[in-house]
């Protein structure tokens, strides 16, 4: 049986003025699907996600979360809507003067108004989700890059998020790290959180995605399986990129 989708991009246009910046995007991220973007510096990756928690107002088309219609939501109760996209970028963005513990409670009594116990229990859990319940009182900067990107990942999972969008997340890291976070997505995947990556990973990609896109120009110029895309390019444009970063 085709599992629903829990993200869907129905004709996504974004203009930047004059510059047309995505073209025409459609796509379906099923549950328990980890989709893979791949493409050049300036495809339009970053813009596609965040317009998926309007981070970007999209220019036309859709974005459906669980069939609420995310590009309908009025501003004022966007916040709350925020919450069911999870988002992990390239920096971490957690707060310096904060414990680890604090950074992953905050949203959840702010945004979510947990009450504070609560967020406790929860923030505990998501961090011996990734790995790290044992630095829940240090402080960021005692922390590797990827012991903060863990954070980040358990701070956005403690939401309770339906998709997990990922731009970037080892792009910062030094390379012995990448994995640590690496394998967090995997055991994410695992359990069936439904994830639409973009990442340079490639080995990655291979080994974990269930769909991989390639994104050139703000077009999606191919879409196929790991095998597909990786062991049987179509267009030059993809046979061109893959030679660059393989
Ligand atoms: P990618 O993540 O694939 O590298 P981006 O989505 O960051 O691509 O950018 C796609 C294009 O949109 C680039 O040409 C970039 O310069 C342009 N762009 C991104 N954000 C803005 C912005 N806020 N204003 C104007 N142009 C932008
Ligand atoms: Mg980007």
């Amino acid at each position: 049986m085709v599992k629903p989708p829990v993200l869907e991009i129905a004709g996504l246009e974004k203009r930047f003025g004059d510059t047309v910046v995505l073209k025409n995007i459609n796509l379906k991220v099923r549950e328990g699907e980890l989709v893979f973007v791949i493409g050049p510096s300036g495809s339009g990756k970053s813009t596609m996600l965040r317009c998926c928690n309007r981070l970007e107002e999209p220019t036309s088309g859709a974005i459906l979360v669980e069939d609420a219609k995310i590009t309908d939501i009025a501003r004022r109760d966007l916040d709350k809507m925020r919450m069911k996209v999870g988002m992990v970028f390239q920096g971490f963005h957690l707060y310096p003067h904060m414990s680890v513990l604090r950074n992953v409670m905050l949203a959840q009594i702010k945004a979510l108004k947990r009450p504070k116990d609560e967020a406790e229990t929860r923030a505990r859990d998501m961090l011996e989700r990734v790995g790290l319940s044992e630095k829940a009182d240090a402080m960021p900067s005692d922390l590797s890059g990827g012991q903060q990107q863990r954070v980040a990942i358990a701070r956005a999972l403690a939401l309770d998020p339906k998709v997990m969008l990922f731009d970037e997340p080892t792009s910062a890291l030094d390379p012995e790290l990448v994995g640590s976070v690496l394998k967090v997505m995997k055991d994410l995947r695992r359990e069936g959180m439904t994830m639409l990556v973009v990442s340079h990973e490639m080995a990655f990609a291979r080994e974990a995605a269930d769909r991989v896109i390639f994104m050139d120009g703000g077009l999606v110029v191919e879409h196929g399986s790991p095998e597909q895309i990786f062991g049987d390019p179509q267009t030059d444009r993809l046979k061109a990129f893959l030679s660059r970063v393989s």
